[in-house]
């Protein structure tokens, strides 16, 4: 089991990464991954902070978590072999760093510019390219210095994607549950636990996350480094992604739209609580609240993809047993399904 030996969260935190150094007993030199909107966003503090330390700081810009960006990183990890990687971005910079850390055996510490998914905190890293649509075992960060002044000046609807992607958790350890009940799979009730409270304290503080409320940014970020804390305990994604994420993932095999994952995947949580005969209205109610879409044309698809995507869910991981592969349903039960949410008219 890998977890975070720092996490470092709230107003102004970024200054704290000379301290988290040399609690951490690193020297030498280190490698700044980032865009080149996050670099302008923190990155580039992190690197006025680094230098006085007597610490040697090397930046490399990337775009896209591409086979050449991860090939890149490796490459400047051969010639510069420095002791710590700062990932420093969103989703893409994080998972890139996260796996070409892993590959070359060097810790990385998670700097998120966005709070757009799980990821920031989660031993797992998705990248596209990659023959699975899914995320793929890399390494938890060694720390996590998460500053909301920083994730403040991020777009809002980031900031909506990782609420979606924290309420879907709900549906996750749903299917979890029935994976052990029925297949016998390995249940840990500690991870599950985590995530599902998770949950619990977003949908119970909804109305604290809007723009300019610095608690309820604090809120969402613990939320979410708690479901990357449940992945490293559990050693898998199965506490934080069930059917609903599934269902994401065929949207995405369907290219049909730019809509951000944890948008995608709270509606997904809201179609698949329906099969699990759970509480679906409060999860649709509270992805309302925060802004997120709840219908096919907020989310800026077609009725039609959101009855494929959610039929063809169950073939994307015929191995993680959820409500979907038990329920095998067909078009015409899929469509029943997205209209009695009302996620499709
Ligand atoms: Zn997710």
């Amino acid at each position: 089991m890998q977890l975070p030996r720092e996490v470092i969260v709230g107003k102004g935190t970024l200054k704290s990464v000379p301290e988290v150094m040399r609690r951490l007993n690193i020297s030498g030199s280190a490698l700044i991954i980032a865009g080149e909107k996050s670099y302008e966003v923190a990155g580039k503090t992190v690197h006025a902070l680094l230098e006085p330390t007597g610490i040697t700081v090397d930046t490399l810009l990337i775009e896209t978590v591409s086979d050449e960006a991860l090939a890149a990183i490796e490459e400047r990890i051969k010639v510069t072999k420095p002791a710590v990687l700062f990932a420093v971005g969103g989703g893409t910079k994080i998972d890139a760093t996260k796996l070409s850390s892993a590959c070359q055996g060097i810790p990385f510490i998670s700097v998120p510019t966005t709070l757009s998914h799980d990821g920031i905190a989660s031993p797992l890293a998705s990248v596209k390219g990659l023959d699975k649509p899914y995320s793929v075992m890399a390494q938890a960060p060694l720390a996590i210095i998460a500053d909301t002044d920083v994730i403040a000046k991020a777009p809002w609807r980031s900031v909506i994607s990782g609420c979606g992607d924290v309420i879907a958790k709900f549906t996750a350890v749903k299917d979890w549950q029935l994976a052990h009940a029925e297949k016998g799979e390995y249940y840990g009730e500690y991870a599950a636990s985590l995530a599902l409270m998770s949950t619990k304290l977003v949908i119970q503080d909804a109305e604290l996350i809007q723009p300019d409320n610095e608690e309820g940014l604090r809120i969402l970020l613990e939320a979410l480094v708690s479901c990357g804390v449940a992945m490293s305990i559990a050693g898998s994604s199965r506490p934080c992604s069930g059917s609903e994420h599934l269902f994401s993932h065929a949207l995405d095999m369907l290219e049909c739209n730019h809509a951000m994952h944890g948008e995608q995947c709270g509606i997904g949580s809201l179609l698949t609580a329906y099969l699990h005969n759970a509480n679906w209205q409060q999860i649709r109610d509270t992805l309302k609240q925060v802004g997120a879409p709840t219908t096919a044309c907020e989310l800026g698809v077609r009725d039609e993809d959101i009855v494929e995507a959610l039929k063809m869910a169950a073939t994307v991981r015929p191995e993680r047993y959820t409500i979907l592969h038990k329920l095998r349903l067909n078009r015409t039960a899929c469509k029943k399904v997205a209209r009695a949410t009302e996620v499709i008219s």
